[in-house]
């Protein structure tokens, strides 16, 4: 399953929002593909559509999809040079495929900041450079090998090296992989390279609690989203504390609970669909009496894969899959309705799914 690993300096705010996380988190049991780890937290993802849709159909069962995030600990100035517990830490990067930073933007007189003071920017940076500094090696690692074959004019060699130069001299910068422009044949050769700046990323800024309703008063927090606009990252703002306290209230409780705080929906909410689309990931639905549900897929996706997320005799077996958007739902009303207005389609095997599809799937046992 895809992942999306938490990191951040000591005493950004870490543990607290992963706390919220797996305080807020899904049962396991619905979800038997998910791992099974203290650092692992897996979280039901929000999604309007289909609380309309357990209204049409009035299913027995409703079930939400989920994905998972994983707590990367102990980041330290130094883990490209492998010391300690620095090496650990950027093989847990390398396993994950995107990135949350948290970045402390609270002022707490009495909670230590590990530079002294309170700086955002600052902060990024050190993290980020450690990752450059990891890619800048693997990358001359590469440029050793490859450039010898590629004096001999080795064609996929010199295309190699073009690629490899171009991030040798963005790392020089202090700039990403992710922040560099390749045309999509380079793009395949660059992600197989295993990256760890080529990873999306999103920072999580961590506003004190007096900031929630009104974070773009919060000067930390403007810094952050100018940074990140540099960076080709997005910027989600929360207040841990705040979200740990909202992870343990369920329903009108949690309604009543952000009014009073001014906000429509939690950072954790927000949080989590950020990363999911952060990690390419989309969503479709079967709507049966017995059970309405959210299946993840990534995007791209053809039909009998997506078939596959559900079971993978579903796959071996495709027909084919009636398949109607969820607008188109929603408009006709019920399921029998868009039949009739001829919204219901027939797809087959290269059928490309789409983010809120319906879909009901034939199959061969
Ligand atoms: P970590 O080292 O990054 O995991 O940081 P922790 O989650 O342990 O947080 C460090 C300290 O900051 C703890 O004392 C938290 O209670 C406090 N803290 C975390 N988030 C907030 C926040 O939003 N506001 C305030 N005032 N304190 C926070």
């Amino acid at each position: 399953a895809l992942t999306a690993g938490i990191v951040g300096l000591p005493n950004v705010g870490k543990s607290t929002l992963f706390n919220a996380i797996t305080q807020a988190g899904a049962e396991s049991a619905n979800y038997p593909f998910c791992t099974i780890d203290p650092n692992v937290g897996i979280v039901e993802v929000p999604d309007y559509r289909l609380n309309k849709l357990t209204e049409l159909v009035q299913p027995k069962k409703t079930v939400p999809t989920a994905f998972e995030f994983t707590d990367i600990a102990g980041i330290v100035k130094g883990a490209s040079k492998g010391e300690g517990l620095g090496n650990k830490f950027l093989s847990h990067i390398r396993e994950v495929d995107a990135i949350c930073q948290v970045v402390r933007c609270f002022a707490d007189d009495n909670i230590t900041h590990v530079s002294g003071k309170v700086n955002p920017i600052d902060d990024i940076e050190i993290i980020n450079l450690e990752l450059i500094l990891a890619d800048l090696e693997t990358v001359d690692k590469r440029i050793a090998r490859v450039g010898k074959m590629a004096k001999q004019k080795d064609k996929e060699s010199m295309f190699e090296m073009e690629i490899l130069e171009k991030l040798k001299e963005a790392f020089e910068a202090d700039k990403p992989a992710r922040t560099v422009e390749f045309t999509e044949e380079q793009m395949k050769v660059a992600k197989g390279l295993h990256l760890l700046t080529i990873k999306p990323v999103l920072y999580v800024a961590n506003v004190g609690e007096d900031d929630v309703a009104d974070p773009s008063s919060n000067e930390y927090v403007q810094q952050v989203k100018e940074f990140a606009e540099k960076d080709n990252a997005e910027v989600i703002v929360i207040c841990a504390k705040i979200e740990s306290e909202i992870a343990e209230l369920e329903g009108e409780e949690k309604e009543m609970f952000l009014q009073e705080l001014g906000i429509e929906e939690s950072g954790l909410d927000q949080l989590i669909r950020a990363a999911y689309s952060l990690l390419g990931l989309a969503t479709y639905f079967t709507a049966g009496v017995q059970e309405v549900r959210a299946w993840t897929f990534r995007q791209g996706m053809k039909a009998p894969q997506c078939a596959g997320v559900i079971h993978s005799d579903f796959e071996k077996g495709f027909i084919r899959a009636e398949t109607v958007s969820y607008d188109d739902l929603l408009t006709a009303g019920s399921m029998t309705a868009a039949k009739e207005a001829g919204k219901v389609r027939l797809e087959g095997k290269e059928y490309i799914v789409k983010d809120g599809d319906v879909m009901h799937f034939r199959f061969n046992v």
